[in-house]
């Protein structure tokens, strides 16, 4: 199964995302979990990306697009992936249907988590992450609205979404995203 998961920051993709990748076997590709790798490594890559994290603002399209393009083209994908955190803006999703397409891979589904701001400004500040501060919050948010949010209508297009509510106890929206994925009408 080859998925990709949408939604606002703090709407619960990454514990999601794991959980699904868990339940199916299949790859779990955060774009943020590697980046943060980095940054605690103080990798070449770590360095360059540390700064904008904690500003909230998003890691240039060329670096993100090389790191997806490595990590899918590795025969581990083959067995199933979920992408969490990519892509984050038009120009990586026009760039991923054509890696995808590129490396043959066919089918794939969107799920997509909605949730309303003000729950979501609950959330991120009570992760104890350091791009979770105030200010850091609401730029997120910001980037989120203005170049994230028209990924959505990019795979709208193609009618591959399935919506799922992102507010309740995380059992509960982790059981409705499996059976619209194992539902055979899907
Ligand atoms: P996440 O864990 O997905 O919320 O990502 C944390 C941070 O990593 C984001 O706020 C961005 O600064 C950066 N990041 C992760 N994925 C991407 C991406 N696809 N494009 C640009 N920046 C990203």
């Amino acid at each position: 199964m080859y998925l990709i998961i949408l939604g606002p920051p703090g709407a619960g993709k990454g514990t999601q995302a794991a959980l699904i990748a868990s339940k199916l076997n299949i790859n779990h590709l955060s774009t943020g979990e590697i980046l943060r790798n980095a940054v605690k490594n103080g990798t070449e890559l770590g360095l360059k990306a540390k700064e904008i994290m904690e500003a909230g603002n998003l890691v240039s399209d060329e670096i993100m697009i090389g790191i997806i393009k490595e990590a899918l083209a590795t025969k581990e994908m083959k067995k199933g992936f979920i992408l969490d955190g990519f892509p984050r803006t038009l120009v990586q999703a026009a760039e991923l249907d054509r890696i995808l397409d590129e490396l043959g891979y066919k089918d794939i589904r969107v799920l997509n988590i909605t949730i309303d701001d003000k729950e979501l400004i609950k959330r991120m500040t009570g992760r104890g992450r350091k791009d979770d501060s105030k200010e850091t919050v609401k730029q997120r948010l910001k980037v989120y609205k203005e170049q994230t949010a028209p990924v959505k209508e990019h795979y709208d297009k193609k009618s591959v979404v399935f919506d799922v509510y992102g507010i309740g106890n995380i059992d509960e929206i982790n059981t409705k995203i499996y059976k619209i994925l194992t539902d055979k009408s899907n």
